[in-house]
């Protein structure tokens, strides 16, 4: 008799585990379920993932001529609106300096200071500062990105970059590099990396930078680079 009240005491307690186990499974699974929600939300860019792009120069400011008489505030502002779009479609939130042909102010100072605020305000990941390049040697050639040499992410972003623009060029030997002079390198208080996509005083290489086929895949290669050092972080 007291051998069958133990073995129904002991289904009871196995009844009672079982019950039990279920429900910390089920509630297990819930903690599971909401987190990935949580980090969806993220991936949607509504949890700190912001990218600034800055289309260099604009309005009065045409920026370089190039040597076929392109002007880079133009190159400059069709590059960034094509990342734009692309870092967009991977859910980042874009937010844009200029997306028009305009000045931010009367003068170059004032101008360079209104990005930097839009740049330091918004706290984004990562600022990328799209320009083009000129030198007075017409054979030089090639895209280049700078960044400020005592940032390490500025850094890692600008040799990331830097290698997804060698794969569009691939006669394009430079390295990125550091400068501690430029103004929008030295004023933000965010990591940011100044793209120069080419030289147009190169005329063959301002002839690639006019044609829109080129420019889209400049745009790809530097929204890559951005999005790799994004999954890096
Ligand atoms: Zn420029």
């Amino acid at each position: 008799m007291s051998k069958k009240i133990g073995f129904a005491a002991a289904i009871a307690a196995l009844l009672a585990l079982v019950v039990m186990c279920h429900a910390g499974g089920a509630f297990l699974q819930e903690k599971i379920i909401g987190d990935k929600e949580v980090s969806g939300k993220a991936n949607k860019g509504t949890d700190g993932e912001v990218v600034v792009i800055d289309p260099g120069h604009g309005g009065m400011d045409g920026g370089k001529v190039g040597a076929n008489g392109v002007e880079e505030k133009e190159v400059n502002l069709k590059i960034s609106l094509s990342i734009k779009k692309l870092l967009e479609k991977e859910g980042i939130q874009v937010i844009m300096t200029r997306t028009d042909d305009e000045r931010l102010a009367d003068n170059q100072v004032g101008d360079l200071k209104a990005r930097v605020d839009i740049m330091n305000k918004n706290n984004p990941e990562l600022v990328v500062s799209i320009h083009q390049n000129s030198y007075h040697e017409e054979s030089v050639r090639g895209a280049q990105v700078f960044y400020y040499g005592d940032s390490k992410e500025g850094k890692e972003a600008a040799v990331i970059i830097q290698e997804a623009l060698k794969e569009v060029d691939t006669e394009n030997t430079k390295e990125a590099k550091a400068n501690n002079t430029y103004y929008i390198l030295k004023k933000t208080k965010v990591p940011v990396v100044i793209a120069e996509c080419g030289f147009l005083s190169n005329y063959e290489e301002a002839q690639k930078l006019a044609d829109e086929a080129y420019q889209q895949e400049l745009a790809a290669a530097v929204a890559k680079g951005i999005l790799q050092y994004m999954e890096s972080r």
